[in-house]
């Protein structure tokens, strides 16, 4: 058996505006990227990194397993964005030097690809009338068939019905372009309001409605989705899939969006 091929670097590279990306060198000189991307947060990332890299330097960069069960578990606070996210893009980094010492693009590792296209859809934001429109029918020249947009703004705890007729319009507005569309509420709407909006952009059919309260939220999130028919997607801010679990008990949500920093890792495999 060859020797284990030790963690010798862990640095950090920060690329504006905001990703956060980690680079593991091993004694043999494979290199591994990972992204530790935690918006607004860089600097509690790179601590979280300084951490890692005491912890794990000297460690062999094949053991993935061991090393996240170790990062995840062997202190007393565990899991939540910042941890997350510095955790993830290590796996990454350290799934992209497994596959290069064999040879093999990491799906291959993984139990092989499944597609060879994907459909996607483009951010639009949406808090202005006049630039949803504007955006929507740049991204349709791209070649986009769906875009996702904001809610609404600024929203009271009880606020007018026009507001939410605002949001209702600007949704059709894009649809009318021949455009399907995602509403992301970013938990922002409180949830008596959050309720109404959800009920009245049924008549659009969206894609979904994403984030329609907060993530921590699971038992009001299910209430919703027993009144409306849309579906609902949400998953950004869950960061494990212990995280997710309120959500698939309670058949709170129809869509779930593991953020590939946060929680891709800890849905793999047999943890
Ligand atoms: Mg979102």
């Amino acid at each position: 058996m060859t020797s284990p091929d030790k963690i010798a670097k862990i640095e950090t590279f920060r690329v504006p505006p905001r990703w956060l990306f980690v680079r593991v060198e091993t004694e043999q000189g494979i290199v591994g990227w990972g992204e530790g991307t935690l918006e607004g947060h860089t600097e509690a990332i790179e601590g979280a990194y300084k951490d890692l890299a005491e912890r794990f330097i000297g460690w062999d960069s094949d053991q993935i397993q061991n090393i996240w069960q170790h990062a995840y578990r062997a202190r007393f606070y565990r899991g939540g964005p910042v941890l997350m996210s510095a955790l993830s893009g290590l796996d990454i980094a350290l799934w992209d030097i497994k596959g290069k010492r064999l040879g093999v693009p990491v799906h291959q590792l993984l139990g092989g690809r499944v597609r060879d296209r994907v459909k996607v859809y483009g951010w639009i934001g949406g808090d202005r009338p006049s630039d949803v429109v504007a955006g929507a029918e740049a991204r349709r020249a791209q070649g986009f068939t769906a875009v996702k947009m904001n809610g609404t703004d600024g929203i009271g705890w009880v606020d007018s019905p026009a507001l939410l007729q605002q949001v209702v319009e600007r949704v059709q507005g894009v649809r009318a372009l021949g455009l399907d569309v995602g509403v992301d509420f970013h938990g922002r709407v409180h949830k008596g309001m959050a309720r109404q909006l959800a009920k009245v952009l049924e008549s659009v059919q969206p894609l979904f409605i994403e984030e329609p309260l907060l993530p921590t939220q699971p038992e009001e999130i299910a209430d919703l989705a027993k009144l409306v028919s849309t579906p609902i997607a949400l998953g950004e801010r869950l960061y494990s899939r212990f995280d997710f679990r309120p959500y698939l008990e309670r058949r709170a949500i129809d869509i779930a969006q593991p953020d590939v920093r946060g929680v891709l890792e800890s849905a793999f495999g047999s943890r």
